[in-house]
């Protein structure tokens, strides 16, 4: 019987100064205290600024911090980028890799985000990988061989259930309000599971999340869905309460 706990991720993007998300971080440390035994595990994935101060105000709580890129390099020329080795160093347990945002904005390829993705897990970090389809990818009916083939390639050889999650963030449900249907996100994540099961021993323990517009109110009928183990959260992520919403409806 395959056991995955949820996982539900708030990245935060370009976004809080250091007073809100430093509130932000302990208001979710606190809360997560507060309730005890929880049906998921909590990841904020703040922006570079406020790593290491997240890390202090969340220690000791359920609440895991993570950066929302890192370089493939373990140091070197590369201004204004942070190495995985930097992030495992300040207590970050987890790191984004292939984000929508990062392949459109700095035009990272599948293979950028392999070896992004090594780094990571030399560093002892798990990565969540994002993969997903364009909106004309998606009516030219290219689904499923585009996710498939950004999984393929975008994953190592060397991921396991335990230093890798996948995220499955439909590009045109990124901050638009628009949600993929449950119909849509059951199909692509069952294509996503039986690369994984044909590819990886543990194929069946990788935790899959959905990422694009998932809110309070649509929170729970994605998690209900097969093999969604949990959200990828933007915009909602930055509100403690919707936030909150969203993880108690694992
Ligand atoms: C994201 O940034 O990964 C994301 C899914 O954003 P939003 O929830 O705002 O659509």
């Amino acid at each position: 019987m395959t056991q995955r706990r949820p996982l539900i991720a708030g990245n935060w993007k370009m976004n809080c100064l250091r007073a809100d998300g430093l509130a932000l971080a302990s208001s979710l440390a606190a809360k997560a205290s507060e309730k005890g035994a929880l049906g998921c595990d909590i990841l904020v994935c703040p922006p570079a600024t406020l790593l290491s101060e997240a890390v202090g105000v969340t220690k000791g709580s359920a609440v895991a911090v993570g950066g929302q890129d890192c370089h493939a390099a373990i140091s070197g020329a590369h201004t204004g980028d942070l190495a995985a080795p930097m992030l495992a160093d300040i207590g970050a347990q987890y790191v984004l890799v292939g984000h929508s945002e990062r392949r459109a904005d700095h035009g990272e390829s599948s293979t950028d985000i392999r070896k992004k993705a090594i780094a990571a897990h030399d560093a002892g970090l798990i990565a969540v990988v994002c993969v997903g389809e364009t909106e004309e990818e998606r009516d030219l009916g290219a689904t499923l061989p585009v996710v498939n083939g950004q999984v393929a390639v975008s994953l190592p050889d060397g991921a396991t259930a335990k230093n890798t999650v996948v995220a499955y963030e439909p590009v045109w449900a990124i901050g638009t309000g628009r949600t993929a249907s449950v119909e849509e996100v059951a199909e692509v994540h069952a294509a996503i599971r039986a690369g994984l099961m044909a590819r990886f021993e543990d194929g069946d323990q990788f935790r899959i999340l959905y990422g694009g517009s998932v809110k309070p109110s649509n929170a729970k009928e994605l998690m209900a869905v097969e093999d969604v183990d949990g959200a990828l959260v933007g915009g909602a992520s930055l509100k403690v309460e919707d936030f909150w919403q969203i993880i108690e409806s694992c």
